[in-house]
Formats: structure tokens, C-alpha cells, sequence
């Protein structure tokens, strides 16, 4: 049956058609809610990028869930280009039995604050700190999984004092440190100093010795 659009009088014959009304003024009218430029939080120091899941190397997953954040509700988006000023952005919205698709070049702001992380290792934040003890090759061996464990999980290390006998390695992240003993079954001596008081409540910090035989 042919169908005339309400709003436009198209008709079927001419345009697709989703329920009463045709195809264009349907994504015109959703066209309206979508913004027209969008702000990143970019850190000026690492330069990653902030997304609902923290912060991540710029690519276009995270700029698209940036994007996506700032957008909000029904959309489903893709990022089709992008070059830190402008982007061109593909929503999508099911609408009806369908999907409606719009493309639409976008204005793209950058916020530069610097990331938690970022902001902890310039001021030398550490949460735990791991002597290792031992043979020297053991002590190597060791401290070379270390590094490369907590290198790949955005944390690091705000100091290391390498020793006679082995390392003090300061961590920003004491689960990390947890982790990694669980990862390589490895059982360290723990203790717990007194480094200050927040509101009444003493603050510790986690000393982990590992002694290698
Ligand atoms: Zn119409
Ligand atoms: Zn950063």
C-alpha cells in the first residue's frame, strides 16, 4: 500500500519508509539531538585518553567511547575520521524495527588535564614498596618480570635503590605488586608502615620483602 509521509508528503514509492513517516524526516528528527562538537580529555603528559574505563592510548576505540560518553543514551557510534579538530561520526539508533544510521562531522575539542597516574609519579606517589633480596641472577630474573609485569598494566615504579644484595622498589599500585606475587607463586614477607593520618584514620603503606634462594 502506498504511503504518503505526514511531514513531507513524499511518498513510498519514492523513500524508505520506517512506520508512518519516511526515511529523511525520521533521521532528520533524531538528526537534532545529536551534538555538534564533542570535548577529549587528553593527559598533557602521557597523552592518553580519557574513556569510561579510564584512561587509553589514543586510537579510534577510545576516541569512540570518548565520543560515546559525551553523547550518551541510544547511539551507537563509529568514528569514520578524525583528526583532533574535526570528526566525522557515524550514529546509529535503532528506531522502530530498524536501524537509522547518520553521518555527521562533528567539532572536536581537547581538555588537557594530566591523567591520576601521570599526576602520582610526578609527585613520587608510591603505595608499596618491594625489597628484593638474593643471588644476583635471581635478583635480576626477578626484577626483569617485575618491570615488564607492571609496565604493561599502567602502573610504575616511583623509585628504584638498587643495593648490595638486591632492590627497593618503590609501586605506585599495591595490587599490582599482589598480582604479581599470585602470577609467579611467589610468597614475600609483609609488613606495614605508618606514613600518615587522613581524617583520624591512620594511612599505611605495604612493605613486601621477597627473599630468592
Ligand atoms: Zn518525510
Ligand atoms: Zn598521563
Amino acid at each position: 500500500m502506498l504511503k504518503y509521509c505526514p511531514t513531507c508528503n513524499r511518498s513510498s514509492e519514492d523513500v524508505h519508509f520506517i512506520g508512518e513517516f519516511c526515511e529523511l524526516c525520521i533521521k532528520e528528527k533524531l538528526a537534532k539531538s545529536l551534538p555538534s562538537g564533542v570535548t577529549l580529555e587528553v593527559c598533557k603528559s602521557c597523552g592518553r585518553i580519557k574513556t569510561r574505563e579510564g584512561y587509553f592510548n589514543s586510537n579510534k576505540e577510545a576516541i569512540a567511547d570518548a565520543v560515546s560518553s559525551s553523547v550518551g543514551g541510544k547511539w551507537k557510534i563509529a568514528i569514520k575520521e578524525f583528526d583532533w579538530k574535526h570528526a566525522t561520526v557515524t550514529f546509529k539508533q535503532e528506531y522502530g524495527d530498524e536501524w537509522v544510521k547518520i553521518d555527521k562531522e562533528i567539532e572536536v575539542k581537547v581538555k588537557k588535564p594530566m591523567c591520576i597516574d601521570c599526576y602520582r609519579q610526578t609527585s613520587g606517589y608510591y603505595e608499596a614498596i618491594l625489597q628484593i633480596r638474593g643471588p644476583d641472577s635471581k635478583v635480576e630474573s626477578t626484577m626483569a618480570k617485575l618491570m615488564k609485569f607492571i609496565s604493561v598494566r599502567n602502573t610504575f615504579t616511583s623509585r628504584v635503590d638498587e643495593l648490595e644484595n638486591g632492590y627497593d622498589i618503590y609501586l605506585s599500585d599495591k595490587k599490582v605488586a599482589n598480582a604479581f606475587f599470585e602470577y609467579y607463586e611467589l610468597k614475600p614477607g609483609r609488613s606495614y608502615s605508618l606514613y600518615g593520618l587522613k581524617n583520624g584514620k591512620e594511612l599505611y603503606r605495604n612493605i613486601y620483602i621477597l627473599r630468592l634462594e
